[in-house]
């Protein structure tokens, strides 16, 4: 059965009056939203039919001006359906303090470099800014923050991207329309691909994708516009909230391949190193649901600290093994960027004096050096002990250039190599 929005207006009522119902093939209502749905009430009536409804040209109305919602939209903190031009208007704080707006990028599928990573060839961000707040976090250091500074201020009154990090967060609600029109104009196999990226959409390199509700609607609805174009989706997350869209993942099969990041299993360093993200058992145990129902899935052992010794690294990879992922991605940390001494602050605040120390003796590039060839080995022989773990390892180009000889050729090998898993083509 496939489902689609019918409006109609009210005929003792005024212009804003209308009923707004959700009918079926055969012209059968099999929902009625009443006057004015909110965005959030139309995004769960796509879960509960696992349909699509797109939200542009239905006749739904802004709940402030009355205008037709026919391109641009966002809501409010209370879901309320705004045109552009009243989203623009908006600026409120949501119940945790955090800065909340409506995203004005015009960007959707943005071709991305981590084909590198053998990740992807595009990603879609569904918000700029992360709730997560995550220490080691380079997404506030790169020119998605950094050069949208003025819109940040006018936005969200951030002041300093990367310091307040964590607290402000523009959502993309409008995505999925954007989406469908995007693929309708270039359909997938015009698009460039690569041999490591394998043309692969990414949800999300520069937020979580699931971080919360709406951000998990938003996400849903573009992952059904992909696979429903025959798109392989790549899913990245934190938040045990994409268990919410299992019936999605179970339906697009070979599709999407869905993985968490668990750094370590240590809840105190987790905690102070992404303050807001859930426990890494949770993540764990979202993922074991995904193996239980047959969804593709990997871990993102990123980045392992320099306070993790053998013993750590082999618990972890014995817990990812009765995950039974198709890979685990593996990165050191790499203490380069503007958020360095946020995180050895971090440490320091935690009461992890160890780390504090380590992180900060890896100033100098040679132990820097030391520490992140000692980790990526330690992980590989490690893994060798499991028969199911195969692990893709993210040398750094710093740390190339960082060494010589064989020890720089190996690590160009693997930065060339392609992940073991199977997207389709
Ligand atoms: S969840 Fe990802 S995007 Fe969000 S703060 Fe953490 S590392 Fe950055
Ligand atoms: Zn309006």
């Amino acid at each position: 059965m496939s489902v689609r929005l019918d409006t109609k207006r009210d005929p003792d009522g005024g212009w804003y009056d209308r009923y707004v119902e959700l009918v079926d093939d055969e012209g059968r209502v099999v929902k009625e939203f009443g006057k004015n749905p909110t965005l959030n009430e139309l995004r769960e009536a796509e879960r509960e039919y696992g349909e699509r409804i797109n939200l542009w040209q239905q006749g739904l109305i802004c709940s402030d001006c009355g205008n037709q919602i026919n391109e641009r939209f966002s809501a409010d903190l209370e879901g309320n359906l705004l045109c552009w031009d009243c989203a623009s208007e908006e600026d409120s704080s949501d119940q945790s303090g955090l800065r909340v707006n409506a995203d004005p990028t015009k960007s959707v599928l943005s071709e991305s470099k981590l084909y590198e990573k053998s990740l992807c060839d595009y990603v879609i961000n569904v918000a700029t800014g992360c709730r997560h707040g995550c220490k080691f976090c380079y997404v506030p250091s790169t020119p998605a923050i950094q050069n949208r500074e003025e819109m940040l201020g006018d936005k969200a009154g951030v002041e300093d991207g990367q310091q307040e990090w964590g607290s402000y967060l523009l959502y993309r609600d409008d995505l999925p329309e954007r989406l469908n029109e995007g693929l309708q104009d270039n359909p997938w196999e015009d698009w460039d691909k690569t041999d490591r990226g394998r043309g692969v959409v990414m949800l999300s390199s520069g937020t979580d994708c699931y971080q919360d509700k709406r951000a998990a609607q938003i996400t849903r609805s573009c992952v059904h516009e992909l696979v429903s174009n025959d798109v392989p989706v790549r899913i990245l997350t934190r938040s045990p909230n994409l268990l919410r869209d299992m019936d999605l993942f179970r339906k697009a099969g070979e599709y999407v391949t869905v993985g968490m990041s668990i750094p370590s299993f240590d809840d105190e360093l987790v905690r102070a190193m992404e303050p807001n993200a859930p426990p890494p058992m949770q993540r764990w145990k979202a993922l074991e649901k995904l193996s239980k129902n047959q969804v593709r899935r990997f871990v993102s052992f990123s980045p392992t600290y320099p306070t993790m010794d053998e013993e750590e690294i082999h618990e972890a990879l014995s817990w990812f093994s009765a995950l039974g992922p198709e890979v685990v991605f593996h990165e050191p940390i790499n203490p380069r960027g503007a958020n360095f001494e946020m995180c050895v602050e971090a440490a320091e605040n935690a009461g992890r004096q160890q780390l504090a120390d380590d992180l900060r003796s890896m100033e100098d590039e040679s132990i820097w050096k030391e520490y992140a060839l000692e980790h990526i080995k330690l992980v590989r022989d490690c893994a060798r002990r499991f028969d199911n773990i195969q692990i893709h390892s993210w040398p750094s180009r710093d740390l190339v250039r960082a060494t010589k000889g064989e020890t720089r050729s190996w690590l160009l090998t693997l930065r060339e190599e392609v992940s073991p898993e199977q997207h389709p083509q």
